[in-house]
């Protein structure tokens, strides 16, 4: 059993800056806290858990906090970068003998 149904809200605002917003949470008090979050002015976004977190306090929670920074490095990577994919040609160069 590794679905464990809970889920990880991040607050993030429109720099993209992340931060952990509640943590082992079911997805009913996931959807109140994400409220909460948006009646403050910033935006929400909801991660599913693979496991509980230990720790209680979701600001002190290390995969909360390493949550938020992959969201934070993914958002700027799709803000800012356009993901150009370089073509690989391949030469034909039979020049072998
Ligand atoms: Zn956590």
């Amino acid at each position: 059993m590794t679905n464990t149904n809970l889920t990880l809200v991040l607050s993030f605002d429109e720099a993209g800056n992340y931060e952990p917003a509640g943590h082992n949470l079911t997805p009913e008090k996931a959807a109140k806290r994400v409220t909460e979050v948006q009646s403050k002015g910033r935006r929400a976004a909801t991660l599913e858990q693979r496991e509980r977190h230990p720790s209680l306090n979701f600001k002190s929670c290390r995969p909360c906090r390493e949550a938020a920074q992959e969201c934070t490095k993914n958002h700027d990577a799709s803000a800012a970068a356009p993901q150009e994919q370089p073509e690989i040609t391949p030469e034909e160069n039979s020049g072998a003998e």
